[in-house]
């Protein structure tokens, strides 16, 4: 069965239509990325995925259930957890302690301390560190450890190289594989077409809430993904 099914999803800021009749299946184990300009609602359609913000129309279900009226808390219970743009850390706490604010809704699951230090070593030595006296790819490493700590079904990942270097970029992006062997599928917004069809499955190109252009990313051709990107088809 389909693990996230979006249909016909509509999300407004007031008049604006930020996501217009936007249909997604993401089944488990896939890695599906989202590109798009500034401003396409690449960050608007993943917030309505999390319960953040209310759709106008259309229907979200995980696994058959229908969970498009429930709040963001019941969602992650369910195992949808999201990594915000700008990896939103708690500032007065440590490593340690905005890992575990991540565990506060939990699914049963392989995800614990001792997993996230696993996959980032250095997560573990400096656990009592605070989280301001991280660098950005350390902070967006620390925001994907504590989604994985409710052991979700689904991680959404907003921007994760915003303001970071290629080289730290793709670091991040290495432990993608072991994500998803870990039973977790990844729905990720990415500016970047070069890396976001080198890590996905499937890609999406959305320009204005629509969808112009999708499919598998190694049949994808950069310049059409470039040509919808600036709305060019
Ligand atoms: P970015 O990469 O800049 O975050 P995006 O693709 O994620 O872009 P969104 O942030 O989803 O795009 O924005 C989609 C549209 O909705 C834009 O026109 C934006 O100006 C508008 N928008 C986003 N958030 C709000 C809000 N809280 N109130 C009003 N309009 C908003």
């Amino acid at each position: 069965m389909t693990l996230l099914d979006i249909n016909n999803v509509s999300v407004r800021h007031g008049q604006l239509r930020a996501v217009q009749d936007f249909s997604l299946r993401v089944e488990a184990g896939e890695k599906v990325a989202v590109i798009g300009a500034n401003g396409a609602g690449k960050s608007t359609l993943l917030r309505a995925i999390a319960g953040i913000l209310p759709v106008s129309a259309g229907r979200i279900s995980l696994d058959g259930e229908d969970i498009t009226e429930l709040t963001p808390y019941r969602r992650v219970a369910l195992g949808i957890a999201m990594v915000p743009e700008g990896r939103r850390l708690f500032r007065s706490l440590t490593i340690e302690e905005n890992l575990l604010t991540g565990a506060y809704r939990k699914r049963p699951g392989s995800w614990n301390l001792e997993a996230v230090y696993e996959l980032f070593p250095w997560m573990g030595e400096r656990r009592k560190l605070g989280a301001t006296q991280l660098s950005g790819g350390e902070q967006q490493a620390v925001a994907i450890g504590r989604a994985l700590m409710s052991n979700p079904r689904i991680l959404l990942i907003d921007e994760l190289s915003l303001g970071l270097s290629p080289a730290i970029v793709k670091r991040i992006y290495s432990v993608v594989p072991r994500v998803i062997e870990s039973g977790c599928a990844v729905l990720f917004v990415e500016q970047d077409v070069s890396q976001a069809l080198s890590v996905a499955d499937h890609a999406l190109c959305l320009l204005e809430g629509r969808t112009m252009l999708a499919g598998p990313a190694g049949e994808l051709e950069l310049p059409a993904v470039e040509a919808a990107y600036f709305g060019a088809v």
